[in-house]
């Protein structure tokens, strides 16, 4: 595959961009890979990425029913940070930030990484008390954070309003080094990088059924036939519970939608990533000038990949008090996707049951800034057959045994 590069866009401008090569190729699906990774999202993609990549594991193929990066991935509000407050939560999070500092370049695709920084702020005392002790551990992880006064919030962001009647704000959690990417890009950048390696993206091919003998997956059954498999990686997000039932075993997990929108394009006005999490709301401004704004999860499960009418009104009912500019603004367009979420707020990347099948899902609603750091722990424990560091602690059967990664409060709204 030809590097994209600066003298790349000169050349093909002067050609009328007749000579761009497709990103990715479509094949048809052979009989059997030595893995098969079922769900082209973010967290499928950079397991196949790292396996290559790592591992030197490359006939592989990835599965999608629908399109790549069609999931949540393609419907996320995009942020990233690593402030969170258990240690392997820490761990795997900043190493997802620390790969996505350098994702373009080792790439070769610009995913726009952009760090801008980014604001928890705390609107109760109850909140000052959790962000200091969450700043405190992040310091002992070796995460940089920061607690900062109401004033220099403002400061950051003077379309704040900091003295609001019933949520005044009372300081901030702050991550310099956290920010936005693109989430198509990150979805693009991989897929264009494991097509370069040979492997196998197969798109519009749903799996329907996964067959085993004796306790090993022999491969999946598919809307374009059987496809046998060394090794089977399940990264299907709100849909794990469905092939964990086709494999036979249950998950931990449940799901839900989440849903977030975009106002119209306005002048920049904000260049951090702000979240408040007491009143359940997250905003930032993107490229194109559109804020974009999230809150909470349906209340009930659901398969809709829509949201409900009633979250919009809150959540921005919710934003308005403190951004009070909000209230002249026109939304342009709602969505939503299908979050798995995990009764700790943390997700599984486990050996599952079946010896030589493997699941990474129960990212919720924040796994888009973890794509790199999952793809690389989940990489590592499919070639190994056993996790490493990053991912030791994030197994299913903690449930069973109590050994839960709490991160319901670090999560806040979870994004
Ligand atoms: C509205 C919203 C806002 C969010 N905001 C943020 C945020 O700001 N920051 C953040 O970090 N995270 C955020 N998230 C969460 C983040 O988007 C997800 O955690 C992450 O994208 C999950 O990626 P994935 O690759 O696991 O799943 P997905 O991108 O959903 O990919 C799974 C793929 O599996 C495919 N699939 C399912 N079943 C099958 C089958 N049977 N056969 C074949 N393929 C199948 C699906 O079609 C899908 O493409 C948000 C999510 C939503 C919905």
């Amino acid at each position: 595959m030809r590097r994209y590069s600066v003298f790349a866009i000169a050349r093909e401008a002067m050609r009328y961009h007749t000579g761009w090569e497709k990103a990715w190729a479509a094949p048809e699906p052979k009989a059997k890979y030595d893995a098969v990774i079922v769900g082209a999202g973010g967290h499928g993609l950079a397991t196949a990425y790292y396996l290559g990549k790592n591992h030197g594991i490359r006939n592989v193929a990835i599965i999608e029913k629908g399109w790549l990066g069609g999931g949540n991935t393609g419907r996320n509000t995009t942020i990233i940070r690593s402030n969170y407050l258990q240690d392997p939560s820490a761990a795997i999070y900043d190493k997802a930030l620390q790969l996505y500092e350098t994702l373009s370049q080792d790439l070769n695709y610009n995913v726009m990484f952009s760090p801008r920084g980014l604001l928890m702020l705390a609107q109760t005392h109850h909140e000052v008390r959790g962000y200091m002790r969450t700043v405190h551990a992040n310091l002992l992880q070796g995460v940089e954070t920061k607690w900062i006064t109401p004033d220099e919030v403002k400061k950051l962001v003077p379309i704040m309003n900091i003295g609001g009647p019933r949520y005044p704000v009372l300081g901030a959690l702050y991550q310099p080094r956290g920010g936005t990417g693109r989430h198509d890009a990150v979805a693009w950048g991989y897929a264009r990088a494991c097509s370069d390696m040979g492997m196998h993206i197969i798109q519009n091919c749903e799996v329907k059924g996964v067959r085993s003998e004796n306790g090993v997956v022999t491969g999946v059954d598919t809307t374009k036939g059987f496809i046998g498999c060394s090794k089977l990686g399940m990264v299907v997000a709100g849909h794990s519970g469905q092939l964990a039932e086709m494999a036979g075993f249950r998950l931990p997990i449940e799901a839900v939608a989440l849903q977030a929108l975009v106002s119209e394009p306005i002048k920049p006005c904000m260049d951090v990533v702000v979240m408040a999490n007491t009143v359940h709301g997250y905003m930032s401004q993107s490229d194109k000038g559109e804020m974009v704004i999230g809150g909470g999860t349906d209340g009930f499960n659901n398969y809709t990949q829509r949201g409900s009418w009633h979250h919009i009104e809150e959540t921005l009912r919710a934003l308005v008090e403190t951004f009070p500019m909000l209230s002249r603004l026109k939304m342009l367009r709602q969505w939503g996707g299908i979050v798995d979420m995990t009764g700790d707020r943390s997700p599984l990347i486990s050996k599952t049951p079946l010896g030589n099948c493997f699941i990474n899902c129960g990212w919720g609603t924040g796994g888009f800034k973890a794509i790199p750091g999952s793809g690389w722990a989940m990489a590592e424990l499919m070639a190994k057959g056993e996790p490493g560091p990053l991912a030791a602690e994030f197994n299913m059967w903690r449930f069973k045994e109590g050994k839960f990664i709490d991160e319901s409060v670090a999560a806040g709204v979870a994004h």
